[in-house]
């Protein structure tokens, strides 16, 4: 039995980081950001009005008031994406818009709602500081700046900045091809009649889920029934083209389970089988040249749990990810839970404002949690966490 880290270390010492391509952004949400990127352009690239009203010379409003206004000559008007010729000399002012150039001449900008404007002319009962309501080029963010490293996840917002600042393509990590397989005889595809001594097969529904959540889509295989010669063929086939082939079921040590003797008959290596963690214990690693076998036992909730806390980290780890963990919130045990073992125990549980709920009942083979499970919390051996305490959440 080995423990989880290192578990972990082993299988990050085993791999290295995918080969990079470029792709358009559109197509790169949720990939690892392969280079460090910087800016293109300043931000904002030029001084613009952060209002729409009246660019202006702040001395000549130095003496406006309430009682003594002061009227300067409109000279034209520029909207937002314009450019605009002239010049704002004194006695004039120019109207523009949110986001337009402030023009020559001009150093700051009075909002339209504090403006009398009539006949060509603007009144102004307030003075203005100057540079008021002007974003200045390049306060935001410089030609040159850093703004994405090798190792970031591309995100949403991450990717709106590479395209606010000149980009259109970026470099990222080629994703792992994955095949996912599921051994047993005693499986059968949803929807089809249950024959006596059968059940409905949902781990590869539940690996291509988690997995389309690193917009990563793998070949789902047909059911291996269990058998050395179909175990075999199956995971020849699938290495043929995938670099990694994710197993349920068949990796212990029961007289049907070929998941490991049909790896080694196809030249593969097998790194270590046994995890002190719950639920989860069986747990394969293979190494087959460069492409790897992840076998997880055939529990769903185990299953699940050796995907987040050990295959995940992988293929995160061979994509070059920097962050490799699930993210983690602190939330308030909502009832106490107990793990009188000697594994950890990765209990499933619902995160939701500030508390964390355990889920019903915890055995491996339970899976009325499943429906409203969205986190895990990592219990230690012989602990007992009372109702209130306080824990991290690894969410999924
Ligand atoms: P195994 O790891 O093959 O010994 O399977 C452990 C338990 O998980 C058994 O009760 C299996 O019936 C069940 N099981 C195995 N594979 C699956 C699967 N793909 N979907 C649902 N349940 C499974
Ligand atoms: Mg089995």
């Amino acid at each position: 039995m080995i423990s989880l880290e290192e578990a972990k270390e082993r299988l990050f010492a085993s791999i290295k980081t995918a080969r990079t391509e470029r792709v358009p952004l559109i197509h790169a949400l949720g990939r690892i950001c392969a280079e460090p990127i910087s800016s293109l352009v300043d931000l904002p690239g030029f001084d613009n009005s952060a209002m729409d009203g009246y660019a202006v010379r702040a001395d000549d409003l130095r003496s406006a008031s309430e009682s003594q206004p002061i009227e300067l000559k409109v000279i034209g008007r520029i909207g937002a994406g314009e450019t605009f010729g002239g010049i704002v000399s004194p006695g004039t002012c120019l109207r523009l818009f949110t986001g337009s150039v402030v023009p020559e001449g001009a150093d700051a900008v009075v909002m339209q709602e504090e403006v009398h404007a009539e006949n060509g002319a603007a009144r102004f009962a307030e003075t203005v500081k100057p540079f008021e309501n002007i974003r200045l080029r390049g306060e935001d963010i410089r030609t040159g700046t850093q703004i994405a490293d090798a190792g970031d996840l591309l995100n949403a917002t991450r990717l709106a900045l590479l395209a606010a600042t000149g980009h259109s393509e970026v470099a990222v990590s080629v994703q792992p091809r994955i095949a996912l397989l599921a051994t047993g005889d005693e499986l059968v595809e949803p929807g089809l009649p249950l024959g006596p001594g059968k059940i409905y097969e949902s781990n590869r529904l539940l690996l291509a889920s988690l997995l389309r959540s690193l917009q990563i889509k793998p070949t789902v295989l047909p059911l291996v029934p269990d058998t050395l010669e179909a175990t075999t063929s199956t995971l020849e086939a699938a290495f043929a083209n995938h670099e990694v082939v994710i197993t349920t079921g068949g990796v212990s040590v029961g007289e049907f389970d070929f998941v490991k003797e049909a790896f080694t008959r196809i030249g593969g290596v097998i790194d270590h089988w046994k995890v002190a963690i719950r639920p989860g214990k069986p747990f394969v690693f293979g190494r087959l040249e460069k492409r790897f076998l992840f076998g997880l036992p055939g529990n769903p909730v185990s299953a699940l749990v050796t995907f987040l806390v050990l295959v995940r980290p992988a293929l995160l780890k061979m994509m070059g990810a920097r962050e490799c963990e699930l993210a983690t919130v602190g939330g308030e045990l909502t009832a106490p839970i107990s793990n009188p073992g000697d594994r950890r125990h990765f209990v499933r549980c619902e995160y939701k404002k500030g508390g964390v709920r355990p889920l019903g009942r915890q055995a491996s083979h339970m899976l009325g949690s499943l429906g409203d499970a969205n986190c895990l919390v990592d219990v230690p051996p012989a602990t007992r966490l009372d109702a209130g305490t306080m824990v991290s959440a690894n969410l999924f």
